[in-house]
């Protein structure tokens, strides 16, 4: 754990151990940490934040440059702990870091731009100005899909708006968090500003977050469960929050979509990190006159995709995080098969070739898919692509919004006016149009309804960790 500047243990002693999720071996063991530990970590964020809040943004910009810095001079070594720890291939762990170290390239820009407002004042003698200041402590949990990236995505707006961070990374990825410690520890950051707890249980030290008045806000990105209940205890002390939730992304395949494309698409954003992103598609819905088509490329090209270990450069697919997502993925894949469901392709666990010691499935398409089976409405987080067909006379965009998540969707289509009317009545935060990555640094990205509050990156990202203060002045 890393503590005001120092790495340390648990204060009861305790480990746990970090595995490798394609061999199941024990990579190193970890301080497992508790509320004292996140009691210790908030006193120091809190002696902190006296001197850290009072930086100029130039002096916090200038820091953030240099995170970017040993952050990309650590590419790939962060990038190996992630594939071994995470699993995803290789490239995809370098991508990550790479993205991961680009928010604090743009909060360094940004942060020199977090302008307040005068305001004109109803008296000729008063004066209103506004301000931004910094929250506070915050509380930041993260997940294990995105482990370098989920961490510097809420560190570097905080610090950059003058917060100090406590930090309680996944039970699953806390290597990776370490390794993303060490380079903020190279880069200078001052002791306390930004601090690690990890822990195998995680609810004490959420717990610790709600309860303690110094942390003034929260960021999680999780399940939608968690969030829930995260927000619910924040609400006692009315705490700011940001919450990423879950999603449940329709794909849809317009009539006038070129089918080739699309399948091309989708066989990328589907199985990106074995299908464990929020914003992965969880219902394709082709139009009738496409799917032969779109099935045929779709298959194809997932039938030569390879699984195994991330190390090896041929795999395109990695292991899932642990054993109950692989019963979660085999489960919803088994009940959509008993209602109707055609299997096109995959639909089994991977035990062939070594596989049996790690968590694999295979790629897998579903056809005839109806809103019967699970599938249809509970976010898979797996290598599994449910196909639905539908006609003209469907309403595409009730089907579509309807879900109780709102994160990521993705049209393909050649109408432009038909790209207008779907990005306009879809009930989602992120719309990729003909394509499948519409994510970057500069755009904030968060979802409506119940896959959370909040944006994170662009200048949105920023304004999660800044208070509005207005100052009326009287000049008589
Ligand atoms: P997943 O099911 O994808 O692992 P979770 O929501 O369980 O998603 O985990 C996301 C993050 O939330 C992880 O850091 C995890 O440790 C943390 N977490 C899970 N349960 C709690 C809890 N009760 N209090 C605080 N954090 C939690």
């Amino acid at each position: 754990m890393f503590i005001d500047g120092k790495w340390t243990t648990a204060e009861a002693g305790r480990v746990f151990a970090s595995t490798n999720p394609a061999t199941g071996e024990v990579i190193d063991e970890i301080p497992d940490g508790g509320s004292a530990d996140t009691v210790r970590a908030i006193d120091a964020a809190e002696n902190a934040f006296a001197s850290w809040s009072q930086t100029t943004a130039y002096q916090r910009s200038e820091l953030l440059y240099k995170v970017y810095d040993s952050m990309c001079a650590n590419r790939e070594e962060l990038a190996r702990t992630m594939t071994e720890e995470q699993g995803k291939p290789l490239r995809a762990a370098r991508n990550e870091v790479q993205y991961g170290a680009d928010f604090f390239l743009w909060y360094a820009e940004e942060v020199k731009r977090t302008y307040g407002r005068t305001i004109p004042a109803p008296r000729a003698d008063q004066r209103f100005i506004m301000h931004y200041h910094p929250v506070g402590i915050v509380g930041a949990i993260t997940p294990w899909n995105y482990p370098v990236s989920m961490i510097t995505r809420k560190v570097a707006p905080a610090i950059a708006a003058g917060c100090t961070v406590v930090v309680k990374p996944a039970e699953s990825t806390p290597l990776c968090a370490v390794e993303t410690f060490k380079s903020f520890e190279q880069a200078g950051i001052p002791g306390g500003v930004v601090n690690l707890v990890t822990a195998k249980d995680p609810a004490p030290v959420g717990e610790v977050f709600l309860n303690d008045h110094r942390v003034r806000k929260l960021t999680f990105t999780g399940s939608t469960a968690v969030g829930k209940h995260l927000a619910r205890g924040a609400a006692e002390q009315m705490k700011r929050t940001s919450f990423e939730l879950g999603g449940h992304a329709p794909f849809i395949v317009c009539k006038d979509a070129d089918p080739i494309i699309a399948a091309k698409g989708v066989v990328l954003v589907k199985f990106l990190n074995t299908g464990q992103a929020c914003i992965s598609p969880n219902r394709l819905y082709v139009h009738r006159s496409q799917v032969d088509a779109f099935l045929g490329e779709f298959a194809s090209r997932v039938e030569k995709m390879k699984a195994g270990s991330g190390f090896d450069e041929s795999v395109g697919i990695g292991p899932l995080v642990n054993e109950a997502a692989v019963e979660k993925v085999d489960r919803q894949v088994k009940d959509a098969l008993e209602k109707g469901a055609r299997l096109v392709t995959g639909g089994r666990r991977l035990t062939d070739n070594g596989l049996d010691k790690g968590h694999f499935y295979t790629p897998t398409i579903l056809a005839g898919v109806t809103p019967q089976m699970r599938i249809y409405r509970e976010e898979t987080f797996g290598p599994v692509a449910p196909v639905i067909e539908y006609d003209d006379t469907d309403d595409l965009l009730a089907m579509a919004n309807d879900t109780s998540y709102g994160l990521a969707a993705y049209v393909y289509t050649r109408e432009l006016s038909t790209a207008m009317q779907l990005f306009e009545g879809l009930r989602f935060g992120i719309i990729g149009i003909n394509d499948i990555n519409p994510t970057a640094v500069a755009a904030p990205f968060g979802g409506m309804k119940e896959s959370g509050l909040g944006r994170e990156g662009g200048p949105e990202g920023i304004l999660e960790y800044l208070d509005v203060k207005v100052g009326g002045f009287s000049l008589r």
